[in-house]
């Protein structure tokens, strides 16, 4: 028999990553944006300030993950993709004022410039940080971590043209910054074996997907999930993201076995020859 309600989800432990772009006050609830309100952010991070949790340092992370580190707080990783200014104007504000910090994945071709390409439509009106004001973040206790060079689609690229966009982006923001990257989302979480091999030979040591669920010790250290928070997101849904890693019962099951099926980067790479649409993407 079919079973048309949903059933409820339980809370687990290990570490919620969570996946933020731009934050913009004037966005409209009603569309299906990537950029979160200022008012849903504010409220989103006061709940985790009040529920009694801390934002993971580098260090501790890298232990959890590495060493399989027993957590002892209740941990959570705010991550933000691009480097929109929106994040210097309102999200640096609304963290430090809790004591929170924040893992910035940035786009370096992009440094101070307006978006006018077509996939950045969302926030046209915004613009990306200059290094000044990635170094107000870092003074402020965020990490800074590439997101690659161009924002391509890498599976589109030869193993050269990967090559280019992981080391010119880790290269750029260690120079400018002084600072160490190790880490590496890909953009629209688009990934295959050959991102992964790429990343290894330039000497990254984690990389973050968009592939939902929560992070726990020992986790594959190239496909580390991150649970997207938009603006379609109430404050129960958020709660739900947090505590459980998925959105419903139903996206836990179907992740679940996904891990399973893509813990072998090879074999996913597979699959999608074959099946397009399985892509699991966004910024
Ligand atoms: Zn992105």
């Amino acid at each position: 028999m079919f079973n048309l309600i949903e059933q409820p989800i339980m809370p687990v432990p290990g570490i919620p990553v969570l996946n933020y772009h731009a934050i913009d006050p004037d966005v409209d609830a009603s569309t299906r944006n990537v950029s979160v309100s200022l008012s849903s952010f504010r409220e989103q991070m006061e709940w985790l300030h009040k529920e009694g949790y801390k934002t993971i340092g580098q260090k501790d992370l890298k232990e959890v993950i590495v060493s399989g580190k027993k957590l002892t707080e209740k941990y959570v990783l705010i991550t933000f993709d691009d480097g929109y200014y929106s994040l210097h104007q309102y999200a640096l504000p609304v963290l430090s004022g809790l004591g929170f910090t924040a893992a910035l994945f940035l786009s370096t071709s992009f440094i101070g410039n307006t978006y006018n390409q077509k996939d950045f439509g969302f926030v046209s009106h915004d613009r990306q940080l200059t290094w000044g004001e990635i170094k107000d973040l870092l003074a402020n206790g965020w990490s800074v971590q590439s997101h690659g060079n161009r924002h391509e689609r890498l599976n589109k690229l030869s193993p050269e043209d990967i090559k280019n966009e992981v080391t010119i982006s880790k290269n750029s923001i260690e120079q400018n910054l002084g600072t160490k990257v190790d880490s590496f989302a890909f953009p629209y979480g688009i990934y295959t074996s050959q991102v992964i091999t790429q990343l290894k030979a330039a000497g990254y040591q984690f990389a973050y997907s968009v592939h939902s669920g929560k992070l726990f010790p020992k986790a594959g250290r190239y496909q580390l999930p991150r649970i997207e928070i938009n603006n379609m997101d109430t404050m129960d849904s958020f709660i739900t993201k947090v505590t459980t890693g998925y959105t419903s019962a139903s996206n836990a099951r179907r992740s679940k076995i996904r891990d399973i099926i893509y813990a072998n980067a090879s074999v996913k790479d597979f699959i999608e020859k074959f099946t397009p649409m399985f892509g699991f993407g966004n910024h």
